[in-house]
């Protein structure tokens, strides 16, 4: 008799507590709306974007989409919503754009301290990706002073700008870290001791990464330790879930990152008696149930 495959199931794989309640609202916001815009897809996970788009969600690039819209008289009312990783809200201002926020009160938080950081005149670097719009928003909110570090490597290179004057180059120097809310704990931790190899006056930190996003990188490495295959459910434009696919794989060589479960090959699970699983805090939990019965019908 054939034995059936062991398959752990990462403790940590429900949507997170921003995400969860990002689509709550969304869902409310759709109930007494016909159509709602969002600057970008409300979260990272193609799947229920497509729910929600044919619930009457539309998705807009920029907010000078909906600027052109109320020139145009297309609209008198436009329902405007801010994703869970938010966007720069000065730009919001800059537009008098009235909008329904569901931003993450933890980006919240990050976008607090940089404004902080900006005000007080630090020279910011944020760990993260520059395209992410998490780290566009807080760019926004930084100004001209920051910098976006993506990895050791562009830490190491990295050189203070040089100050038109001898006093500008100085404030120049009073440098603060912080990180994208999804970016990996250890990266950072990296980033942060190149950056104190470097010339200056004044260093802080704030390591602004979620619990959430630390907890499940976490789990997801210890049952990867553990298993003989790990599979790594979400959306490929996910940035949390990218960086839980390569954390696993530093560890278990024969990790796959896939969206849902017709990207599982068979070849994958062949001859496999142990396989983990873990999702990014976007993937909608009955991914797993799907490619849990996957993985059964290929234990027949
Ligand atoms: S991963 Fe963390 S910061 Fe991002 S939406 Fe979820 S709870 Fe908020």
């Amino acid at each position: 008799m054939m034995r059936r495959t062991e398959i752990i199931v990462s403790s940590h794989s429900d949507f997170c507590f921003g995400v969860q309640r990002a689509l709550n609202i969304a869902k409310e916001a759709l109930k007494k709306n016909r159509i709602v815009y969002s600057v970008g897809p409300i979260i990272h996970n193609p799947q229920v974007v497509s729910e929600f788009s044919r619930e009457g969600l539309k998705i807009i690039n920029d907010v000078k989409e909906i600027c052109a819209l109320r020139a145009k008289g297309k609209s008198k009312k436009i329902n405007l919503l801010i994703p869970s990783h938010g966007i720069s809200p000065e730009v919001l201002r800059k537009n008098r754009i009235a909008f329904i926020d569901t931003t993450c009160p933890l980006v919240e938080r990050v976008q607090r301290i940089v404004r902080d950081l900006s005000r007080k005149g630090y020279f910011i670097i944020i760990v993260g990706d520059k395209k992410h719009p998490e780290v566009r928003g807080l760019a926004g909110i930084a100004g001209k002073n920051f910098r976006v570090l993506k990895n050791k490597r562009e830490a190491k290179a990295f050189n203070f700008p040089q100050g038109a004057s001898a006093p500008a180059e100085k404030k120049l120097k009073r440098i603060a870290l912080i990180s994208q809310t999804t970016a990996s704990v250890s990266n950072f931790k990296e980033i942060l001791s190149e950056i104190a190899k470097k010339d200056f006056k004044e260093l802080v930190s704030f390591n602004t990464i979620c619990k959430n996003t630390i907890d499940r990188q976490s789990e997801a490495q210890r049952i990867a330790r553990r298993v003989e295959a790990m599979i790594v459910i979400g959306g490929k434009n996910s940035a949390n879930t990218s960086k839980l696919a390569k954390a696993c794989r530093k560890i278990n060589k024969n990790t796959c990152h896939i969206e849902t479960r017709e990207d599982l090959k068979t070849e994958f699970l062949k001859g496999k008696k142990s396989i983990g699983i873990a999702t990014g805090a976007s993937t909608p939990p009955y991914a797993i149930k799907e490619v849990v019965e996957r993985i059964r019908r290929n234990d027949i």
